[in-house]
């Protein structure tokens, strides 16, 4: 049974063989060969016979065909064509998996939910090309679309700066948008070696819980305050958000950060989610 599983690499070298299927690095192809990987982060998803799944990029169809195996229904969107009739061969046996072709960048997400997928609630999960993970995450919170949780493959160095918490190393804007959407974790770290083609670096499985209920905030000037103080990470608070040019006095700013409990000579990579929320909330309009 393994020996028909597409991760075995029997079957993955066979389909490879018969279609003359070359890698793209370009396409971000990195394919999983092993079950154990393959198995963990369906079952990380808690994917049940009732859960209407999104997949990015299902490659030659290896995890896409455990989350059919456990899945009422899943859409797979793929940009490269010339994986189309190898899924059509690959997926053949399960009824309850529809590829479309396109890219999910430009895809209208929303649209794919409400038709192909009940209106949701969805639950997102892939091995994300890693050339373009952060537009992604980004598109997939950013527009309020009916996902319950994302659980994606992607660079390690990447999920640790999803994860950490203010005063690590690896705090950044990304934290900061993250962490305001999703309760994030990382799952598990996993080798190279778990790819073919083998990628240079390592990666990590992580968890996106989409929170419920979201600040009601305006949330275009509270990701301009963040990206204003991480621009100059070494910068005090006060000193990069008034040289950004938001036209703002300086004064006003500091009355801001005191009236947000936060010391002016703090610098960003220290405050947390809520305390950049409060400053945001409490700054005068912003112009750029
Ligand atoms: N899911 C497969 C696996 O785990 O073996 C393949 C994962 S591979 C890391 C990423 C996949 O995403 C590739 O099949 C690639 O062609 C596809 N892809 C790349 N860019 C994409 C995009 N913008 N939209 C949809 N799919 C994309």
């Amino acid at each position: 049974m393994e020996d028909k599983r597409l991760y075995s690499p029997k079957q993955i070298k066979r389909v490879l063989d018969k279609y003359g299927f070359t890698f793209s690095k370009s396409l971000g192809q990195n394919f999983l060969i092993d079950g154990n990987i393959v198995r963990k982060i369906v079952e990380e998803a808690n994917i049940t016979k009732e859960t209407y799944v999104l997949e990015i990029g299902p490659g030659m169809g290896t995890l896409t065909e455990e989350l059919a195996i456990n899945a009422k229904k899943v859409i797979a969107v793929e940009l490269d064509r010339k994986l189309l009739p190898i899924l059509d061969e690959t997926l053949d046996d399960y009824d309850n998996v529809e590829v479309v072709y396109g890219d999910i960048l430009k895809i209208d997400v929303r649209q794919l939910i409400d038709e192909k997928l009940s209106g949701g609630p969805i639950k997102v999960v892939a091995n994300l090309p890693y050339y373009v993970t952060t537009p992604i995450i980004g598109k997939l919170l950013e527009d309020g679309l009916n996902i319950s949780s994302i659980n994606v493959m992607v660079q390690k160095e990447v999920a640790e700066r999803m994860i950490a918490t203010p005063g690590s190393k690896s705090y950044g804007s990304l934290s900061v948008f993250v962490n305001f959407y999703t309760n994030p974790q990382i799952v598990v770290k996993v080798p190279n070696t778990v790819f073919m083609p083998k990628p240079k670096i390592d990666s990590a499985v992580i968890k996106l819980e989409i929170k419920d209920n979201l600040p009601d905030i305006d949330r275009e000037k509270f990701f301009k305050v963040v990206k204003a103080a991480f621009s100059k990470r070494r910068k005090t608070i006060i000193n990069a958000l008034s040289t950004y040019g938001f036209d703002v006095e300086k004064d006003i700013i500091r009355d801001a950060l005191e009236k947000s409990g936060i010391k002016q000579e703090e610098r960003a990579e220290n405050i947390s989610v809520e305390d950049f929320i409060k400053l945001s909330t409490i700054l005068p309009p912003l112009n750029i």
